[in-house]
């Protein structure tokens, strides 16, 4: 049997991939046969990840980015290019949540242009760098490209005092759905994962306060928080030819938090 999901010869970055959500990805992807760079700015984070996803026998690099520096991203996406010769796929992952979150009425508009800037403008830059060589390579005669944006549940649902967060990951799901329009001619999708409560080093603190945990449990239907492991399957499909025919699409991996 043909296997729809084996990505060998695909090469796939993740930003953020050094941990969380993304790590999850990058795991999923370089099992089915990928090739991945995961970029993240930790320097020794990132290569523990290298080195933990090469022991499994994947082809991976790592490259120190910081997506709220247009320099950075150019550079990291040049080397990796170089490295791995080609980029199938983009997972723009990395993302931070409010510093500050409480009453919109006392929020510091820095705060705001600080997650517009890494959540919002980041993605869109690396998304741009990666489109130009997914066209580019369509009008060589080779129309494949997959652009992924980690979002959140939190773009659809009311997030209240973090509504800075909700509104760059809003913007996010419509950015992607504007670029998906434009670049299906080429064989390129553009899709958005929306993420509920995961386990990861972002919602550490929340999730050690017992009193939150005790208000949003019952709100999950399938009666646990998240882990990274439950992206990587959507990972994989996301960067099959699968998934060729879906595109603009915003999916929501959150345990049925949005619906309940
Ligand atoms: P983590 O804090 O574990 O991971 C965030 C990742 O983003 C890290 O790898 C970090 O790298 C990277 N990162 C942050 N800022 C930058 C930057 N400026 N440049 C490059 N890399 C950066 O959190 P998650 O895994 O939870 O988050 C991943 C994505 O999922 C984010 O976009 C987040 O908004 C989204 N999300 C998470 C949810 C959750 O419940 N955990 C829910 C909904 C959405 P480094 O450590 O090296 O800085």
């Amino acid at each position: 049997m043909t296997q729809i999901f084996d990505l060998s010869g695909r090469v796939a970055i993740v930003t953020g991939g050094n941990g969380g959500i993304g790590l999850g990805m990058a795991e999923a992807l370089v099992g089915a046969g990928c090739a991945v760079s995961i970029w993240g700015r930790n320097r020794e984070k990132t290569e523990a990840a290298v080195s933990r996803l090469k022991a499994t026998g994947g082809q991976v690099e790592g490259r120190t980015c910081d997506v709220t520096d247009p320099a950075s991203i150019e550079a990291a996406f040049a080397a990796t290019l170089a490295a791995l010769g080609r980029v199938d796929g983009f997972f723009a992952n990395a993302g931070v949540t409010g510093e500050s979150k409480g009453p919109f009425v006392d929020r510091d508009f820095g705060e705001w242009q600080r997650l517009m800037t890494a959540n919002v403008e980041g993605v869109a830059r690396g998304f741009q760098l990666a489109a130009r060589h997914m066209v580019a390579r369509a009008k060589a005669g080779d129309p494949f490209g997959r652009l992924v944006a980690t979002s959140s549940v939190a773009s659809i649902e009311g997030a209240a005092y973090n509504e800075h967060y909700g509104a760059s990951k809003g913007a996010l799901n419509a950015f992607v759905r504007a670029i998906a329009v434009e670049l299906a001619r080429h064989g390129i999708t553009a899709n958005t994962i929306l993420p509920g409560w995961i386990e990861t080093d972002m919602t550490a603190r929340a999730l050690a306060d017992e009193k939150f945990v005790k208000a949003v449990s019952p709100r999950i239907p399938v009666r646990r928080f998240g882990t990274p492991a439950d992206f990587g399957g959507m990972a994989v499909f996301l960067m099959s030819r699968s998934s060729s025919y879906m595109t603009g699409q915003t999916l929501v991996i959150d345990g049925g938090y949005s619906i309940f």
